[in-house]
C-alpha cells in the first residue's frame, strides 16, 4: 500500500465518522507539481480526543498543540484539527490555538502554495488563499502581510527560500522585500532549526541559485557571515578568469552532481573560506593564499559545530577542505603517499570537489585524469593491503613496544605498498636487518 493509499483510508475513515477531512499543505502542493511528496498531512474537524478515539495506538504529539500522528500500514501520518494560531510572542511558536475552519486553518500556514486542501477521494481542491494560481505560475508568496507572517515566526524566512530553489519558484516581490528588511529576525531561531533548512537548500540541484538568494537577502549573514568575505576577494586572473572567490564557489555549486551528498556540498561551499584571511600581496604583486587550506579546515570545524552538524559531517566536510590543494601535488607523490592518499574514505566525493575546483576556474584536467588513470591501475588490489607483520612480530624479535613499533610497521607498509616487499618472509627479513640496523 503507498503512503497516499495508507492516509486516504485514514482519511476515509474520519468522514465516516460524520467529520471533514482534507488532505493538506505539502502533499497537495506536490501532487499539482507531480512530485513525490515526502509525507501526507490530514486536516481535519474532528477534535485530536475524537481522532485518537478513532484510531487506536495513536499519538498525540506534545510539541505541535491538537496534532496526533496515526500508523497504518506502517505509514505515519499526521492528523491536525483544523485550527488558528494565538499570538506569536517569541518569533518561534504561537502562544496558545484554538480549533476552528478550514478557511482559518488555510490562513495560519506560511505560502499560499502550502494552503491547500485537497478532499481525498474525490481530488477536489479546496482553495481559500489563491495558492492554485501561484502554482501555476510558479510563485512563493506569503499567505497575508509577509512582513507580519516573518515576525510571528522567523523560519519562515528560510523556509521561503528552501521552497522557492527546490520547487524552482520565483519569490513575489512583496513578500522577497519583506525577506530583506526582516533578515535579522532569523537570530531568534536555534542553530539546528536553521541548519535543517539550509541542508535542504544546499542539497538541491539548485542550491546555487538558493545560496545567491540567501546571500543577496541578507540571511547567510546571520548563520554564515563568513562567506559575505569572499565576495570582491579577487584572485590570479592567470589561475580564475572566472572572478572572485564567491563566484568560483558558486559556479563549483553549479557543476556538481544534482544528488550530491551533504558533506560534499558543505565542502564545495567552504572549501575556499580561509581565502579572504589568507590574501596577501608579494613583492612582485602577485596575490597568495599561503595557507588557506588549513585556515580553512579550521574555519570549516567552527562554522559546522556552530550550526550543530553531527561530528561525521563535520569531519568529512574538514578532511575534504584541508586536503583540497594537495591534488595539485598528486603526480610528485611517491606511489605509498598515493595510494594512502587515496585509501581515504571521501576520495571519492574530493575527486569531485577537485574537478569542479578545476572546471570552475583555469579548466585543467590533468592531476584528474592521472587520478582516474591510478585507480584503474590500482583498481585489482586493495589500495592498502593486509599488514604482512605486526607488533607481535616485533616483540618476538625481542623489541619492546613503543613509538618505534609505528613507525617500524609503517615502513613495512610503504616497501608494500610500493611493491619491494611481497611476502612475510621478506617482510622478517626486513624487520630483522632494522631492528639490528635502524
Ligand atoms: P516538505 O516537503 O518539506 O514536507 P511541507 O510543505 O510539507 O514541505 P512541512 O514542514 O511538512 O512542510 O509542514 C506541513 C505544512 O504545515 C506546510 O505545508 C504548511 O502548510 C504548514 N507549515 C509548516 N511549517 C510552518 C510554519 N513555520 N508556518 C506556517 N505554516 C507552516
Ligand atoms: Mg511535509
Amino acid at each position: 500500500m503507498t503512503p497516499r493509499q495508507s492516509a486516504t483510508e485514514l482519511a476515509r475513515r474520519l468522514i465516516s465518522a460524520g467529520h471533514t477531512a482534507y488532505f493538506a499543505g505539502g502533499c497537495v502542493r506536490d501532487r499539482l507539481l507531480s512530485r513525490e511528496p515526502k509525507d501526507f498531512d490530514i486536516a481535519t474537524s474532528a477534535t485530536p480526543q475524537q481522532v485518537t478515539r478513532l484510531f487506536p495506538g495513536s499519538n498525540e504529539v506534545g510539541a505541535h498543540f491538537g496534532v496526533v500522528i496515526a500508523k497504518h500500514n506502517g505509514h505515519h501520518v499526521e492528523i491536525a484539527t483544523f485550527r488558528t494560531d494565538g499570538s506569536y510572542h517569541d518569533g518561534r511558536r504561537p502562544d496558545s490555538v484554538t480549533f476552528s475552519t478550514p478557511e482559518h486553518d488555510a490562513q495560519r500556514r506560511d505560502f499560499t502554495v502550502n494552503g491547500l486542501f485537497e478532499h481525498p477521494e474525490t481530488g477536489e481542491i479546496i482553495d481559500f488563499v489563491n495558492g492554485l494560481a501561484d502554482i501555476k505560475s510558479r510563485t512563493l508568496r506569503a499567505i497575508g502581510d509577509p512582513a507580519a507572517r516573518f515576525n510571528e515566526d522567523a523560519l519562515r524566512l528560510l523556509r521561503a527560500v528552501r521552497f522557492a530553489t527546490v520547487l524552482d519558484f520565483s519569490i513575489e516581490p512583496e513578500t522577497n522585500r519583506a525577506l530583506h528588511h526582516h533578515a535579522r529576525l532569523l537570530d531568534k531561531i536555534s542553530p539546528e532549526r536553521i541548519r535543517d533548512e539550509f541542508s535542504k537548500i544546499l542539497t538541491s540541484p539548485r542550491r546555487r541559485a538558493g545560496v545567491e538568494h540567501l546571500t543577496e537577502a541578507g540571511l547567510i549573514d546571520r548563520f554564515l557571515p563568513e562567506l559575505r568575505a569572499t565576495i570582491g576577494c579577487d584572485q590570479p586572473p592567470q589561475w580564475h578568469p572566472e572572478g572572485d572567490v564567491f563566484t568560483h564557489t558558486m559556479i563549483m555549486l553549479d557543476l556538481i552532481e544534482p544528488d550530491a551528498p551533504l558533506d560534499l556540498c558543505l565542502a564545495v561551499l567552504l572549501h575556499d573560506i580561509g581565502k579572504p584571511p589568507c590574501r596577501t600581496v608579494d613583492d612582485t604583486g602577485r596575490i597568495r593564499f599561503n595557507s588557506h587550506d588549513a585556515v580553512g579546515a579550521e574555519m570549516t570545524a567552527e562554522i559546522l559545530r556552530r550550526l550543530r552538524y553531527p561530528n561525521h559531517t563535520i569531519d568529512s566536510a574538514v578532511h575534504m577542505v584541508a586536503r583540497h590543494m594537495r591534488f595539485m601535488a598528486v603526480q610528485d607523490m611517491r606511489v605509498a603517499k598515493l595510494k594512502r592518499f587515496m585509501a581515504a574514505p571521501e576520495f571519492p566525493m574530493e575527486m569531485e570537489l577537485h574537478r569542479v575546483d578545476c572546471a570552475s576556474s583555469n579548466g585543467f584536467t590533468d592531476n584528474y585524469e592521472f587520478l582516474l588513470q591510478k585507480e584503474h591501475e590500482f583498481a585489482n588490489e586493495p589500495l592498502i593491503p593486509k599488514p604482512l607483520v605486526n607488533g607481535r612480530d616485533l616483540i618476538n624479535l625481542g623489541m619492546h613496544p613503543g613509538p618505534r613499533f609505528k613507525e617500524i610497521l609503517e615502513s613495512i607498509q610503504t616497501e608494500q605498498l610500493e611493491g619491494r616487499i611481497l611476502a612475510r618472509d621478506q617482510a622478517l627479513d626486513y624487520l630483522k636487518r632494522h631492528i639490528t640496523n635502524p
